[in-house]
């Protein structure tokens, strides 16, 4: 029996990669929005139901990109509850991280704590739709609008997500998408902007670009960020596939469910009626069950099965990061990340380790 990871990357058959990339020997255009860029760009502009959107090579600088393209100044009220990306993103723009705490419904930001965290120094917040758990886009529009802040979404986990069929990506002022290779669509590595002002569109290829406009002209100050071919054919191979594999870990969540809900002690997030999910992750929490979140995971262990207890730590506890803000105690994210555990989830994982995962949970 072979292990279990909590993700695997979706591929492409290994000869529809080939017969994509093999034109690339020919133009020997390997990057620089070359065709397969823009291709993709184009498909990901109509699946990701998106007003705008550019293409980097991976979600992180997509952020950082994002950060810059807005100028933000002083203040941004993120959460600790994310990839480290969001906070190193934050702290490299020369940017000040606040903490706000998490709900204890769906782990997304808090809309009731936000406020009171806003200062003369906030520029912006920054939003995570962790796990694919939509925020409260409406209550943090309305936030925004009140104190003229800035809206970027985290989308790292919700490639593909909607709300009453609109895009998530059409949500708040930006939106960043990763297309890692443990996301649920990916292109290697590899991110995205989407966003609502088409005037950002020369200033994000710009800042991606080494600041360059053209050949002759640098106008910002950027790093280099471009989507290469090679990127950008797995993209339009896995594009073809993504559906299908959205449904495979619908399939599987759903039999999670079936074995996991109205268990005493095990929490389960509900999905929202108006939410079309993609299944990016199953989180657990266990408090009040006969085991511990710990002892589940060395079970699961002992079994081969890697579940990773995503999150802890929590970002605003990293050491790299001692002298560089105040620690707020976030206590509804320090709660999740002590009781919580993702488990294995994607598309090839069969239905029958699913049953054999919850069976070691149950018993
Ligand atoms: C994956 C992820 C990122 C970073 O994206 P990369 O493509 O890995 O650089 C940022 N935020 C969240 C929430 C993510 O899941």
């Amino acid at each position: 029996m072979c292990d279990i990871q909590v993700t695997q990357p979706s591929m492409p058959p290994f000869d529809e990669y080939v017969e994509m990339i093999k034109d690339l020997w020919d133009s020997k255009n390997l990057t620089n929005r070359g065709s397969k860029h823009e291709e993709l760009e184009d498909w990901l502009n109509l699946y990701l139901d998106t007003p705008n959107i550019e293409l980097f090579t991976n979600g992180h600088l997509a952020l950082e990109t994002a950060l810059s393209a807005f100028g933000l100044t002083g203040e941004v009220i993120t959460t600790p509850f994310t990839s480290p990306s969001t906070v190193q993103a934050i702290i490299r723009s020369g940017l000040l991280p606040v903490f706000c705490d998490i709900n204890e419904e769906d782990y997304t930001i808090d809309v009731g704590k936000i406020e009171e965290l806003i200062t003369e120094h906030t520029s912006a917040i920054l939003p995570v739709h962790i796990y694919g758990h939509v925020c409260d886009v409406q209550a943090i529009e309305e936030i925004a609008q009140k104190h003229r802040l800035k809206v970027i979404y985290d989308g790292g986990h919700a490639f593909g997500v909607t709300v009453d069929d609109q895009g998530i990506g059409n949500f708040g002022d930006a939106s960043v998408f990763s297309f890692h290779a443990a996301k649920v669509f990916n292109t290697i590595e590899g991110g995205a902007v989407t966003y609502n002002d088409p005037d950002l569109s020369e200033s994000l290829k710009g800042l991606g670009n080494l600041g360059q406009t053209d050949s002759e002209t640098v106008e910002y100050i950027g790093g280099n960020a471009k989507m290469n071919e090679f990127q950008a054919a797995m993209g339009l191979c896995n594009i073809r596939y993504v559906d299908d594999n959205i449904e495979k870990r619908k399939q599987i969540v759903e039999r999670y469910i079936v074995h996991l809900k109205d268990i005493e002690g095990i929490k389960l997030v509900p999905e929202p009626k108006e939410v079309k999910s993609s299944y990016a992750h199953f989180p657990v929490v266990f408090d009040g069950y006969k085991k511990t979140r710990d002892e589940v995971d060395q079970e699961l262990r002992r079994n081969r099965i890697m579940a990773r207890k995503y999150f802890p730590p929590l970002t605003n506890k990293f050491p790299a990061y001692n002298g560089h803000f105040e620690i707020v105690e976030t206590p509804v994210a320090e709660y999740i990340s002590q009781h919580n555990l993702t488990l294995p989830l994607y598309s090839d994982l069969s239905l029958e380790d699913v049953d054999r995962i919850c069976k070691i949970i149950l018993n």
